[in-house]
Protein backbone atom coordinates (compact mmCIF):
# COMPACT_ATOMS: atom_id res chain seq x y z
CA UNK A 1 0.00 0.00 0.00
CA UNK A 2 1.42 3.48 -0.90
CA UNK A 3 0.72 7.28 1.05
CA UNK A 4 -2.48 8.98 -0.44
CA UNK A 5 -1.86 10.48 -3.04
CA UNK A 6 -2.39 14.66 -3.36
CA UNK A 7 -4.03 15.45 -6.43
CA UNK A 8 -6.41 13.76 -9.04
CA UNK A 9 -10.48 13.90 -9.13
CA UNK A 10 -11.18 11.15 -6.16
CA UNK A 11 -15.07 9.42 -6.52
CA UNK A 12 -16.06 9.01 -2.57
CA UNK A 13 -18.32 6.57 -1.82
CA UNK A 14 -19.40 4.62 1.51
CA UNK A 15 -17.99 1.39 -0.07
CA UNK A 16 -16.31 0.15 -2.82
CA UNK A 17 -16.80 -3.26 -3.87
CA UNK A 18 -13.85 -4.64 -6.67
CA UNK A 19 -14.83 -7.82 -8.58
CA UNK A 20 -18.17 -8.29 -10.06
CA UNK A 21 -18.86 -12.13 -9.95
CA UNK A 22 -21.24 -13.79 -7.51
CA UNK A 23 -19.88 -12.79 -4.40
CA UNK A 24 -19.16 -8.62 -5.52
CA UNK A 25 -22.84 -8.80 -6.93
CA UNK A 26 -23.87 -9.45 -3.48
CA UNK A 27 -21.97 -7.71 -1.49
CA UNK A 28 -23.04 -4.77 -3.42
CA UNK A 29 -26.26 -4.90 -3.43
CA UNK A 30 -26.51 -5.80 0.09
CA UNK A 31 -24.63 -2.50 1.02
CA UNK A 32 -26.76 -0.87 -1.32
CA UNK A 33 -29.70 -1.89 0.06
CA UNK A 34 -29.30 -0.31 3.12
CA UNK A 35 -28.80 3.08 1.52
CA UNK A 36 -25.12 2.97 1.35
CA UNK A 37 -23.23 4.37 -1.59
CA UNK A 38 -21.48 1.75 -3.59
CA UNK A 39 -19.20 1.65 -6.29
CA UNK A 40 -18.80 -1.86 -7.68
CA UNK A 41 -15.48 -1.70 -9.90
CA UNK A 42 -15.32 -4.56 -12.33
CA UNK A 43 -12.02 -5.26 -14.16
CA UNK A 44 -13.94 -7.35 -17.20
CA UNK A 45 -15.84 -5.15 -19.72
CA UNK A 46 -18.92 -7.06 -18.81
CA UNK A 47 -20.27 -8.32 -14.75
CA UNK A 48 -20.58 -11.78 -14.18
CA UNK A 49 -17.59 -13.33 -13.21
CA UNK A 50 -16.87 -16.92 -13.40
CA UNK A 51 -19.90 -18.04 -13.12
CA UNK A 52 -21.14 -16.03 -15.94
CA UNK A 53 -17.72 -16.08 -18.37
CA UNK A 54 -16.28 -19.27 -17.69
CA UNK A 55 -20.23 -21.01 -17.18
CA UNK A 56 -19.56 -24.31 -14.57
CA UNK A 57 -23.60 -25.60 -15.40
CA UNK A 58 -24.08 -26.79 -11.98
CA UNK A 59 -24.95 -24.70 -8.90
CA UNK A 60 -23.53 -26.87 -5.82
CA UNK A 61 -25.17 -27.84 -2.58
CA UNK A 62 -27.08 -24.96 -0.64
CA UNK A 63 -28.96 -26.95 1.73
CA UNK A 64 -28.17 -29.24 4.57
CA UNK A 65 -29.12 -32.94 4.73
CA UNK A 66 -32.52 -32.77 5.66
CA UNK A 67 -33.09 -30.51 2.43
CA UNK A 68 -33.53 -27.47 4.82
CA UNK A 69 -31.93 -24.33 2.69
CA UNK A 70 -28.54 -23.09 4.07
CA UNK A 71 -27.76 -20.52 1.91
CA UNK A 72 -31.06 -18.28 0.52
CA UNK A 73 -30.96 -14.47 0.79
CA UNK A 74 -29.87 -12.83 -2.49
CA UNK A 75 -29.13 -16.49 -3.63
CA UNK A 76 -32.61 -17.50 -3.99
CA UNK A 77 -33.51 -14.03 -5.42
CA UNK A 78 -31.14 -15.24 -8.27
CA UNK A 79 -32.04 -18.56 -8.54
CA UNK A 80 -35.53 -19.33 -7.80
CA UNK A 81 -36.00 -22.63 -9.50
CA UNK A 82 -33.87 -24.68 -7.89
CA UNK A 83 -35.06 -26.91 -5.51
CA UNK A 84 -33.54 -30.08 -3.68
CA UNK A 85 -32.73 -33.72 -3.98
CA UNK A 86 -35.10 -36.53 -2.88
CA UNK A 87 -34.90 -37.72 0.57
CA UNK A 88 -32.86 -40.61 -1.73
CA UNK A 89 -30.65 -37.87 -3.24
CA UNK A 90 -31.54 -38.59 -6.60
CA UNK A 91 -32.50 -35.08 -7.53
CA UNK A 92 -32.56 -33.12 -10.87
CA UNK A 93 -29.19 -32.12 -11.83
CA UNK A 94 -29.15 -28.39 -10.64
CA UNK A 95 -28.10 -26.67 -13.96
CA UNK A 96 -28.32 -22.64 -14.36
CA UNK A 97 -28.37 -20.97 -17.32
CA UNK A 98 -25.30 -18.70 -17.55
CA UNK A 99 -27.25 -15.64 -19.43
CA UNK A 100 -30.06 -16.17 -16.85
CA UNK A 101 -28.03 -15.50 -13.68
CA UNK A 102 -26.08 -12.35 -15.79
CA UNK A 103 -29.77 -10.88 -16.43
CA UNK A 104 -30.98 -11.96 -12.71
CA UNK A 105 -27.37 -9.94 -11.50
CA UNK A 106 -28.74 -6.64 -13.69
CA UNK A 107 -32.04 -6.71 -13.01
CA UNK A 108 -30.77 -6.10 -9.03
CA UNK A 109 -27.85 -4.30 -9.65
CA UNK A 110 -30.11 -1.72 -11.94
CA UNK A 111 -32.72 -1.48 -9.00
CA UNK A 112 -30.64 -0.04 -6.58
CA UNK A 113 -30.17 3.85 -7.05
CA UNK A 114 -27.11 4.51 -4.80
CA UNK A 115 -25.27 1.54 -6.62
CA UNK A 116 -22.90 2.37 -9.58
CA UNK A 117 -21.32 -0.36 -11.64
CA UNK A 118 -18.00 0.82 -13.24
CA UNK A 119 -16.72 -2.06 -15.66
CA UNK A 120 -13.19 -2.31 -17.83
CA UNK A 121 -11.71 -0.75 -14.18
CA UNK A 122 -9.47 -2.99 -12.48
CA UNK A 123 -7.96 -2.04 -9.38
CA UNK A 124 -4.48 -1.96 -9.75
CA UNK A 125 -2.99 0.33 -6.60
CA UNK A 126 -4.56 1.02 -3.13
CA UNK A 127 -3.68 3.91 -0.94
CA UNK A 128 -3.56 4.12 2.64
CA UNK A 129 -1.78 4.42 5.79
CA UNK A 130 -0.96 1.54 8.59
CA UNK A 131 -3.79 -0.98 8.10
CA UNK A 132 -6.43 1.52 6.20
CA UNK A 133 -7.30 2.06 3.22
CA UNK A 134 -7.41 5.43 1.79
CA UNK A 135 -8.47 4.76 -1.64
CA UNK A 136 -7.91 2.67 -4.82
CA UNK A 137 -6.64 3.64 -8.48
CA UNK A 138 -7.95 1.83 -11.19
CA UNK A 139 -6.26 0.98 -14.48
CA UNK A 140 -7.79 3.92 -15.87
CA UNK A 141 -6.34 6.25 -13.43
CA UNK A 142 -9.26 6.86 -11.68
CA UNK A 143 -9.38 7.08 -8.35
CA UNK A 144 -12.00 5.84 -5.69
CA UNK A 145 -12.28 6.44 -1.93
CA UNK A 146 -14.69 4.65 0.37
CA UNK A 147 -15.44 3.94 4.15
CA UNK A 148 -15.00 0.36 4.06
CA UNK A 149 -13.51 -1.57 0.95
CA UNK A 150 -14.54 -4.87 -0.08
CA UNK A 151 -12.80 -7.91 -1.96
CA UNK A 152 -14.47 -9.72 -4.28
CA UNK A 153 -11.57 -10.26 -6.84
CA UNK A 154 -11.58 -14.25 -5.95
CA UNK A 155 -7.94 -14.00 -6.21
CA UNK A 156 -7.59 -11.25 -3.56
CA UNK A 157 -6.48 -8.87 -5.83
CA UNK A 158 -7.08 -5.61 -3.63
CA UNK A 159 -6.15 -7.29 -0.81
CA UNK A 160 -3.13 -8.10 -2.10
CA UNK A 161 -2.03 -4.73 -3.44
CA UNK A 162 -2.41 -3.46 0.00
CA UNK A 163 0.28 -5.43 1.09
CA UNK A 164 -2.30 -8.19 3.05
CA UNK A 165 -1.00 -11.31 4.25
CA UNK A 166 -1.69 -14.54 1.92
CA UNK A 167 -1.60 -18.26 0.83
CA UNK A 168 -1.26 -20.01 -2.27
CA UNK A 169 -1.96 -23.80 -3.15
CA UNK A 170 -1.72 -26.81 -0.54
CA UNK A 171 0.47 -26.60 2.00
CA UNK A 172 3.26 -29.40 0.99
CA UNK A 173 4.07 -27.83 -2.58
CA UNK A 174 2.27 -24.86 -2.79
CA UNK A 175 0.25 -26.04 -5.80
CA UNK A 176 -3.10 -25.08 -7.13
CA UNK A 177 -6.12 -26.85 -7.82
CA UNK A 178 -6.27 -27.15 -11.68
CA UNK A 179 -8.62 -24.75 -14.42
CA UNK A 180 -10.98 -25.76 -16.62
CA UNK A 181 -11.89 -23.72 -19.89
CA UNK A 182 -15.28 -25.46 -19.96
CA UNK A 183 -17.31 -25.61 -23.41
CA UNK A 184 -21.15 -25.94 -24.46
CA UNK A 185 -22.63 -27.94 -26.87
CA UNK A 186 -25.79 -27.35 -28.33
CA UNK A 187 -28.44 -29.33 -30.23
CA UNK A 188 -27.40 -32.33 -28.43
CA UNK A 189 -29.94 -35.53 -29.29
CA UNK A 190 -30.30 -36.64 -25.84
CA UNK A 191 -32.36 -39.95 -27.39
CA UNK A 192 -29.28 -41.45 -29.05
CA UNK A 193 -27.70 -41.69 -24.97
CA UNK A 194 -31.41 -43.30 -23.81
CA UNK A 195 -32.53 -40.17 -22.82
CA UNK A 196 -35.85 -38.53 -22.99
CA UNK A 197 -36.46 -35.15 -22.50
CA UNK A 198 -39.74 -35.10 -23.09
CA UNK A 199 -39.97 -36.96 -19.47
CA UNK A 200 -40.46 -34.96 -15.98
CA UNK A 201 -37.23 -35.09 -14.51
CA UNK A 202 -35.83 -36.73 -17.36
CA UNK A 203 -32.05 -35.36 -15.95
CA UNK A 204 -31.64 -37.13 -12.74
CA UNK A 205 -28.54 -37.45 -11.07
CA UNK A 206 -28.87 -41.67 -11.64
CA UNK A 207 -29.27 -40.90 -15.03
CA UNK A 208 -26.32 -38.93 -16.14
CA UNK A 209 -24.46 -42.51 -16.36
CA UNK A 210 -26.11 -42.76 -19.73
CA UNK A 211 -23.55 -40.19 -21.58
CA UNK A 212 -20.45 -41.06 -19.75
CA UNK A 213 -21.58 -45.19 -20.85
CA UNK A 214 -21.52 -43.27 -24.28
CA UNK A 215 -18.34 -40.75 -24.43
CA UNK A 216 -16.17 -42.65 -22.08
CA UNK A 217 -14.39 -45.33 -24.62
CA UNK A 218 -14.03 -42.65 -27.42
CA UNK A 219 -12.69 -40.67 -24.95
CA UNK A 220 -10.49 -43.53 -23.49
CA UNK A 221 -9.00 -44.59 -26.96
CA UNK A 222 -7.78 -40.89 -27.86
CA UNK A 223 -5.89 -40.93 -24.32
CA UNK A 224 -4.46 -44.63 -24.87
CA UNK A 225 -3.37 -43.44 -28.24
CA UNK A 226 -1.65 -40.14 -26.85
CA UNK A 227 -4.42 -38.02 -28.55
CA UNK A 228 -4.67 -35.38 -26.13
CA UNK A 229 -2.58 -34.06 -23.00
CA UNK A 230 -5.58 -33.53 -20.75
CA UNK A 231 -5.03 -35.72 -17.76
CA UNK A 232 -8.69 -36.57 -16.63
CA UNK A 233 -9.84 -40.09 -16.17
CA UNK A 234 -13.21 -39.72 -17.14
CA UNK A 235 -15.84 -37.37 -18.57
CA UNK A 236 -17.84 -34.98 -16.98
CA UNK A 237 -20.72 -32.98 -18.43
CA UNK A 238 -24.14 -31.47 -17.39
CA UNK A 239 -27.68 -31.76 -19.41
CA UNK A 240 -29.29 -28.22 -18.80
CA UNK A 241 -32.81 -27.79 -17.86
CA UNK A 242 -34.29 -27.57 -21.40
CA UNK A 243 -33.08 -30.44 -22.82
CA UNK A 244 -30.91 -28.78 -25.60
CA UNK A 245 -27.40 -28.78 -24.82
CA UNK A 246 -24.42 -29.99 -22.34
CA UNK A 247 -21.89 -28.18 -20.76
CA UNK A 248 -18.24 -29.99 -20.65
CA UNK A 249 -16.60 -29.55 -17.47
CA UNK A 250 -13.74 -31.72 -19.31
CA UNK A 251 -10.53 -30.26 -19.75
CA UNK A 252 -8.08 -30.01 -17.18
CA UNK A 253 -4.77 -27.78 -16.69
CA UNK A 254 -2.63 -27.95 -14.03
CA UNK A 255 -0.12 -25.11 -12.45
CA UNK A 256 -2.41 -21.92 -13.37
CA UNK A 257 -1.02 -19.23 -11.43
CA UNK A 258 -4.26 -16.69 -11.88
CA UNK A 259 -1.63 -13.62 -10.63
CA UNK A 260 0.20 -14.47 -13.85
CA UNK A 261 -0.77 -13.15 -17.15
CA UNK A 262 1.32 -14.90 -19.08
CA UNK A 263 1.04 -17.81 -17.40
CA UNK A 264 -2.86 -17.47 -17.81
CA UNK A 265 -2.22 -16.91 -21.50
CA UNK A 266 -0.60 -19.99 -22.17
CA UNK A 267 -3.30 -22.07 -19.81
CA UNK A 268 -6.04 -21.03 -22.24
CA UNK A 269 -3.90 -22.00 -25.28
CA UNK A 270 -3.84 -25.46 -23.76
CA UNK A 271 -7.62 -25.42 -22.91
CA UNK A 272 -8.55 -24.73 -26.19
CA UNK A 273 -6.55 -27.63 -27.34
CA UNK A 274 -7.62 -29.88 -24.85
CA UNK A 275 -11.18 -29.06 -26.13
CA UNK A 276 -10.56 -29.40 -30.14
CA UNK A 277 -9.02 -32.60 -29.17
CA UNK A 278 -11.76 -34.24 -27.27
CA UNK A 279 -14.57 -32.81 -29.81
CA UNK A 280 -12.37 -34.61 -32.60
CA UNK A 281 -12.84 -37.91 -31.05
CA UNK A 282 -16.59 -37.62 -30.08
CA UNK A 283 -18.02 -35.69 -32.54
CA UNK A 284 -19.11 -38.78 -34.99
CA UNK A 285 -21.61 -40.14 -32.21
CA UNK A 286 -24.98 -39.98 -33.20
CA UNK A 287 -26.17 -37.67 -30.30
CA UNK A 288 -23.63 -34.81 -31.76
CA UNK A 289 -25.12 -34.62 -35.66
CA UNK A 290 -26.12 -31.69 -35.63
CA UNK A 291 -24.41 -30.10 -32.69
CA UNK A 292 -23.00 -26.98 -32.00
CA UNK A 293 -19.47 -26.41 -29.58
CA UNK A 294 -19.15 -22.95 -28.13
CA UNK A 295 -15.79 -22.36 -25.68
CA UNK A 296 -16.36 -20.35 -22.81
CA UNK A 297 -14.57 -16.87 -22.73
CA UNK A 298 -12.14 -16.95 -19.99
CA UNK A 299 -10.60 -19.89 -18.30
CA UNK A 300 -12.57 -21.36 -15.42
CA UNK A 301 -9.89 -20.48 -11.97
CA UNK A 302 -10.86 -23.12 -9.20
CA UNK A 303 -7.91 -21.00 -6.87
CA UNK A 304 -6.34 -18.49 -6.27
CA UNK A 305 -4.95 -16.45 -3.35
CA UNK A 306 -6.43 -16.93 0.12
CA UNK A 307 -5.99 -13.91 2.09
CA UNK A 308 -4.88 -14.48 5.93
CA UNK A 309 -7.57 -13.39 7.59
CA UNK A 310 -8.46 -13.07 11.87
CA UNK A 311 -9.51 -17.07 11.65
CA UNK A 312 -8.55 -19.27 9.01
CA UNK A 313 -10.77 -22.31 8.56
CA UNK A 314 -9.81 -25.89 8.51
CA UNK A 315 -10.89 -28.94 6.90
CA UNK A 316 -11.18 -30.17 10.23
CA UNK A 317 -13.52 -27.35 11.54
CA UNK A 318 -15.54 -28.04 8.11
CA UNK A 319 -15.83 -32.13 8.56
CA UNK A 320 -16.36 -31.10 12.51
CA UNK A 321 -19.19 -29.04 11.97
CA UNK A 322 -17.25 -26.47 14.48
CA UNK A 323 -19.89 -24.26 15.66
CA UNK A 324 -18.43 -20.62 16.22
CA UNK A 325 -20.00 -18.00 17.95
CA UNK A 326 -19.55 -14.97 15.13
CA UNK A 327 -21.20 -17.28 12.70
CA UNK A 328 -22.50 -15.40 9.55
CA UNK A 329 -22.24 -17.92 6.76
CA UNK A 330 -23.13 -21.91 6.46
CA UNK A 331 -21.65 -24.39 4.15
CA UNK A 332 -22.92 -27.47 3.07
CA UNK A 333 -20.92 -28.33 0.08
CA UNK A 334 -18.25 -31.21 0.24
CA UNK A 335 -14.51 -30.53 0.31
CA UNK A 336 -13.73 -31.31 -3.02
CA UNK A 337 -10.11 -31.04 -4.57
CA UNK A 338 -9.60 -32.20 -8.34
CA UNK A 339 -5.68 -33.48 -7.89
CA UNK A 340 -3.37 -30.47 -8.30
CA UNK A 341 -1.12 -32.21 -10.46
CA UNK A 342 -3.92 -33.42 -12.25
CA UNK A 343 -3.17 -36.85 -12.51
CA UNK A 344 -5.12 -38.49 -9.58
CA UNK A 345 -9.16 -38.66 -9.45
CA UNK A 346 -10.63 -35.62 -7.34
CA UNK A 347 -11.23 -36.22 -4.21
CA UNK A 348 -14.76 -35.59 -2.37
CA UNK A 349 -15.11 -35.73 1.29
CA UNK A 350 -18.92 -35.10 2.44
CA UNK A 351 -19.77 -32.51 5.39
CA UNK A 352 -20.85 -35.50 7.75
CA UNK A 353 -23.62 -35.10 10.32
CA UNK A 354 -26.29 -32.53 9.55
CA UNK A 355 -24.12 -31.91 6.42
CA UNK A 356 -23.09 -28.21 6.92
CA UNK A 357 -20.63 -26.21 8.77
CA UNK A 358 -20.22 -22.70 9.79
CA UNK A 359 -18.13 -19.33 8.88
CA UNK A 360 -17.24 -17.42 11.17
CA UNK A 361 -17.07 -13.29 10.27
CA UNK A 362 -13.67 -13.34 11.48
CA UNK A 363 -12.83 -15.45 8.28
CA UNK A 364 -13.79 -12.02 6.22
CA UNK A 365 -11.56 -9.62 7.87
CA UNK A 366 -8.23 -9.28 6.36
CA UNK A 367 -5.27 -9.33 9.07
CA UNK A 368 -3.85 -5.84 10.08
CA UNK A 369 -6.54 -4.01 7.82
CA UNK A 370 -9.43 -2.04 9.62
CA UNK A 371 -11.69 -0.99 7.15
CA UNK A 372 -11.10 -3.93 4.19
CA UNK A 373 -13.53 -7.36 4.25
CA UNK A 374 -13.39 -10.30 2.03
CA UNK A 375 -16.40 -11.25 0.04
CA UNK A 376 -15.72 -13.73 -2.40
CA UNK A 377 -13.79 -17.06 -2.67
CA UNK A 378 -10.70 -15.36 -0.95
CA UNK A 379 -11.46 -15.81 2.58
CA UNK A 380 -9.29 -17.01 5.20
CA UNK A 381 -8.99 -20.66 5.16
CA UNK A 382 -6.68 -23.14 4.47
CA UNK A 383 -6.65 -25.38 0.56
CA UNK A 384 -8.61 -27.98 1.69
CA UNK A 385 -11.30 -25.68 3.56
CA UNK A 386 -11.67 -22.96 0.19
CA UNK A 387 -12.19 -26.39 -1.90
CA UNK A 388 -15.38 -26.36 -0.19
CA UNK A 389 -16.43 -22.79 0.14
CA UNK A 390 -15.56 -21.70 -3.42
CA UNK A 391 -19.41 -22.59 -5.42
CA UNK A 392 -21.62 -20.24 -5.93
CA UNK A 393 -24.16 -20.84 -3.24
CA UNK A 394 -21.92 -19.91 -0.03
CA UNK A 395 -19.68 -17.80 -2.16
CA UNK A 396 -22.65 -15.24 -2.10
CA UNK A 397 -23.56 -15.78 1.24
CA UNK A 398 -19.95 -14.33 1.93
CA UNK A 399 -20.71 -11.46 -0.46
CA UNK A 400 -23.71 -10.56 1.08
CA UNK A 401 -22.48 -10.86 4.47
CA UNK A 402 -19.52 -8.37 3.46
CA UNK A 403 -21.98 -5.83 2.22
CA UNK A 404 -24.35 -5.87 5.37
CA UNK A 405 -21.28 -5.76 7.45
CA UNK A 406 -19.51 -2.92 5.69
CA UNK A 407 -23.07 -1.20 5.76
CA UNK A 408 -23.80 -1.34 9.35
CA UNK A 409 -20.07 0.06 9.64
CA UNK A 410 -20.51 2.90 7.86
CA UNK A 411 -24.35 3.88 9.51
CA UNK A 412 -22.80 3.57 12.91
CA UNK A 413 -19.24 5.39 11.56
CA UNK A 414 -16.94 2.56 13.26
CA UNK A 415 -12.97 2.71 12.57
CA UNK A 416 -12.60 -0.98 12.42
CA UNK A 417 -14.92 -3.99 10.76
CA UNK A 418 -14.00 -5.63 14.10
CA UNK A 419 -16.02 -3.29 15.51
CA UNK A 420 -19.59 -4.59 14.49
CA UNK A 421 -20.91 -7.33 16.32
CA UNK A 422 -21.85 -10.48 14.34
CA UNK A 423 -24.75 -10.64 16.22
CA UNK A 424 -26.08 -7.77 14.46
CA UNK A 425 -25.25 -9.04 11.24
CA UNK A 426 -26.74 -12.36 11.60
CA UNK A 427 -30.29 -9.82 12.34
CA UNK A 428 -29.59 -8.24 9.29
CA UNK A 429 -29.34 -11.10 7.26
CA UNK A 430 -32.14 -12.72 8.90
CA UNK A 431 -34.33 -9.94 7.89
CA UNK A 432 -33.32 -10.23 4.68
CA UNK A 433 -34.20 -13.81 4.32
CA UNK A 434 -30.62 -15.46 4.68
CA UNK A 435 -30.35 -18.71 7.18
CA UNK A 436 -28.00 -18.10 10.30
CA UNK A 437 -27.58 -19.66 13.49
CA UNK A 438 -26.73 -18.17 16.70
CA UNK A 439 -28.15 -15.27 19.03
CA UNK A 440 -29.57 -12.24 16.91
CA UNK A 441 -29.41 -8.01 17.90
CA UNK A 442 -30.75 -5.10 16.31
CA UNK A 443 -28.00 -3.09 16.23
CA UNK A 444 -28.30 0.38 17.15
CA UNK A 445 -29.29 3.26 15.51
CA UNK A 446 -26.02 5.28 17.06
CA UNK A 447 -23.59 4.62 19.32
CA UNK A 448 -23.49 6.50 22.48
CA UNK A 449 -20.78 5.02 23.90
CA UNK A 450 -17.43 3.31 22.14
CA UNK A 451 -17.84 0.33 20.69
CA UNK A 452 -17.19 -2.90 22.28
CA UNK A 453 -14.17 -5.20 20.52
CA UNK A 454 -16.07 -8.06 20.15
CA UNK A 455 -13.73 -10.33 18.32
CA UNK A 456 -10.09 -9.03 18.10
C1 LIG B 1 -14.09 -25.14 -13.71
C2 LIG B 1 -14.93 -24.71 -12.56
C3 LIG B 1 -16.03 -25.48 -12.22
C4 LIG B 1 -16.84 -25.07 -11.16
N1 LIG B 1 -17.97 -25.81 -10.89
C5 LIG B 1 -18.87 -25.31 -10.02
C6 LIG B 1 -20.13 -25.95 -9.86
O1 LIG B 1 -20.40 -26.97 -10.50
N2 LIG B 1 -21.01 -25.40 -9.00
C7 LIG B 1 -20.74 -24.28 -8.27
O2 LIG B 1 -21.59 -23.84 -7.50
N3 LIG B 1 -19.54 -23.67 -8.38
C8 LIG B 1 -18.61 -24.16 -9.24
N4 LIG B 1 -17.39 -23.53 -9.41
C9 LIG B 1 -17.02 -22.42 -8.51
C10 LIG B 1 -17.65 -21.10 -8.80
O3 LIG B 1 -18.06 -20.92 -10.13
C11 LIG B 1 -16.70 -19.95 -8.44
O4 LIG B 1 -15.80 -20.31 -7.47
C12 LIG B 1 -17.48 -18.78 -7.95
O5 LIG B 1 -18.36 -18.37 -8.98
C13 LIG B 1 -16.51 -17.68 -7.54
O6 LIG B 1 -17.22 -16.49 -7.35
P1 LIG B 1 -16.41 -15.20 -6.93
O7 LIG B 1 -17.39 -14.09 -6.85
O8 LIG B 1 -15.61 -15.53 -5.73
O9 LIG B 1 -15.36 -14.96 -8.10
P2 LIG B 1 -15.54 -14.65 -9.64
O10 LIG B 1 -16.86 -15.09 -10.14
O11 LIG B 1 -14.33 -15.22 -10.30
O12 LIG B 1 -15.53 -13.06 -9.70
C14 LIG B 1 -14.39 -12.29 -9.48
C15 LIG B 1 -14.50 -11.05 -10.35
O13 LIG B 1 -13.47 -10.14 -9.98
C16 LIG B 1 -12.97 -9.52 -11.16
N5 LIG B 1 -11.65 -8.98 -10.84
C17 LIG B 1 -10.49 -9.67 -10.67
N6 LIG B 1 -9.49 -8.83 -10.36
C18 LIG B 1 -10.03 -7.59 -10.30
C19 LIG B 1 -9.50 -6.31 -10.02
N7 LIG B 1 -8.20 -6.14 -9.72
N8 LIG B 1 -10.33 -5.25 -10.04
C20 LIG B 1 -11.64 -5.38 -10.33
N9 LIG B 1 -12.19 -6.59 -10.63
C21 LIG B 1 -11.40 -7.68 -10.60
C22 LIG B 1 -12.99 -10.64 -12.18
O14 LIG B 1 -12.98 -10.16 -13.50
C23 LIG B 1 -14.31 -11.34 -11.81
O15 LIG B 1 -15.40 -10.79 -12.54
C24 LIG B 1 -16.53 -23.91 -10.43
C25 LIG B 1 -15.40 -23.15 -10.76
C26 LIG B 1 -14.62 -23.54 -11.82
C27 LIG B 1 -13.44 -22.71 -12.19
Amino acid sequence: MTSPAQNGLVSTYDVVVAGAGVGGVCAAIAAARTGCRVALLESAKEIGGTGVHSPVGLVCTWFDKTGRYINRGIFEELLPYLYVPDSLGRGVIQTYDEHELKQGYLRLLDAEPTLDVVTSSAVTAVEGDGGTIRTVTTADGRRYAARVFIDSTADGNLAAAAGAEFQQGREADGKLQPSTLTFRVDDVDFTAFGMDPAQPDWARWDNLHLIEDALLPLYRKLRETNGTSNPRENVLCFPDRKGRSLLFNQTRIANVDPTDADNMRRAMEEGRKQINEFWEAVRHHPAFAKARITISERLGVREGRRIVGDYMLTAEDCLGETKFDDMVVACGYALDIHDPTGTAATSIREIPGKGYYHIPYRCLMAKGFSNLLLGSRCISGTHEAHSSYRVIPPVSAIGQTAGVAAALCVRLQLEDVRDVSASWIRHELREAGQFVEGECVKAPDQLTTAPVCHLR
